[in-house]
């Protein structure tokens, strides 16, 4: 059976726009890897009857409520309460818990005793499953009634992420009766749209597995997730879905699995033994900073120019004066000069280079804002793609990094450059 969950944000803070939900963004995708639907996310304030009328609501509409925040000392167990309430279960005085809070204010105020308040955090719903917390004071609470799975986890965001690692998804993956796996496809160079018009029928008719599309940062991912009886099971549902998406997307597909388009470069280049460097204009050392994220970038990453001005790019990259004059620097002859002083100064077997308007304004020669050259040289030669990326300077700078990328990543495995 598939499950659906709800997900309660319980603080006054976040309606206020103090603070973001990064826990149900971190909650529904842990969710979606399980293969549980999430259909809605409810944020209530620090109030006991709008907190019970959100959860009589859930209780409607999903089998799996998961609540966030209000279990600290402070709030005077709002979330515990109310829930209890709601459940019509008796709050119980938690001794192994007790004791655990004990200890953690030993381990963190040694000097500070602990106050009344702090025991209220052991008084739990009778009957529940106490998810320990051992990354902070108020323990989690998970347990089943009126045909819904209830669990409660801390609010802050680090204990949150613990908590539902460590603590809730055991939980839930003992409710599902196989073993859910999930493969995510990478592609770059088509849009959600485009990718869902051409998905739409089968995503549709499919159950198991299930197929779906997310898009990010000008990268489009595809998630294969297949429910079977055994691990090996599920992969062998997910391998001829794999196959198709793979027949029909080709070379859009960069990897499966694979964290980022700079992760798969760093891992061709090391496959081959080969180094990359960067000359960077509009970007201004992204390319550099993407590669430099990674662990272990120095066994290939050389490292790279930012070249804001004309001057650098003529005194350090050996751009000629001529090309700058007569093009400008956002053009296809000096984003090609630029690879090809980066590989020569810095060394390195590959180069990519960026150059283009990031806006907000069109550069002096009125270059339209998102206009940008990419170049790759190599020992074989130097190409350059021209792109156009809407007009948000944040965007430009990354997709025209993740385009430099691309032009690696295609270099390297293989394929004909453009
Ligand atoms: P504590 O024991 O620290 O009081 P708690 O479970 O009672 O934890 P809250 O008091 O509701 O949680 O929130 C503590 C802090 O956690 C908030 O000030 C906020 O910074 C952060 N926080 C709470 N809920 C969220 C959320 N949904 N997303 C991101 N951060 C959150």
């Amino acid at each position: 059976m598939s499950h659906n969950a709800e997900l309660i944000a319980v603080g006054t803070e976040l309606l206020l726009g103090n603070i973001a939900n990064t826990d149900a963004q971190m909650l529904s995708q842990g969710l979606s890897d399980l293969g549980i639907n999430v259909y809605y996310h409810t944020v209530v304030g620090d109030n006991p009857e709008r907190l019970k009328a959100a959860v009589e609501l859930a209780k409607t509409r999903a089998d799996i409520i998961i609540t966030t925040g209000g279990l600290g000392p402070t709030c005077d167990d709002l979330t515990k309460n109310v829930l209890a309430q709601c459940f019509g279960k008796k709050l119980v005085f938690h001794q192994e818990s007790a004791r655990r809070i004990e200890a953690y204010f030993q381990r963190l105020h040694a000097k500070r005793p602990m106050t009344e308040n702090n025991y209220q955090q052991a008084m739990l719903p009778e009957g529940c499953t106490v998810l320990a917390n051992d990354w902070g004071t108020a323990p989690g609470v998970a347990f089943e009634a009126d045909g819904v799975h209830v669990i409660m986890l801390p609010g802050p965001p680090r204990e949150c992420r613990a908590m539902f690692t460590h603590r809730a998804i055991p939980y839930l993956k003992a409710l599902s009766d196989g073993v859910i796996v999930s493969r995510t496809l990478k592609l770059f160079g088509i849009g959600e749209s485009s990718m869902e018009e051409q998905l739409r029928d089968e995503m549709n008719a499919m159950t198991n597995p299930t197929l779906a599309p997310y898009a990010k940062e000008g990268e489009c991912e595809l998630r294969i997730t297949a429910k079977g009886a055994t691990e090996a099971e599920a992969h062998a549902l997910i391998s001829p879905v794999e196959a198709q998406l793979r027949a029909k997307f080709g070379r859009l597909i960069y990897g499966a699995d694979v964290p980022s388009l700079e992760a798969a470069v760093l891992a061709l280049l090391k496959e081959k033994g080969l180094t990359l460097g960067t000359a960077e204009s509009c970007t201004g050392g992204l390319i550099a900073k993407r590669m430099t994220d990674l662990p272990g970038a120095s066994a290939a990453f050389k490292g790279g120019v930012v070249s804001y001005t004309n001057e650098i790019k003529h005194n350090v990259l050996g751009v000629p004066r001529e090309l700058l004059d007569q093009y400008g620097a956002v053009s296809e002859p000096v984003a090609r000069a630029m690879a090809q002083g980066a590989r020569r100064l810095l060394g390195c077997d590959l180069a990519a280079a960026a150059t283009g308007v990031a806006g907000p304004d069109p550069d002096d020669r009125n270059n339209p804002v998102g206009l940008v050259y990419l170049a790759l040289a190599a020992p074989e030669g130097v190409w350059v793609r021209k792109v156009q990326i809407g007009m948000d300077r944040e965007r430009v700078r990354h997709v025209s990094a993740s385009h430099a990328l691309h032009m690696a990543w295609r270099y390297l495995t293989g394929l004909e450059m453009k």
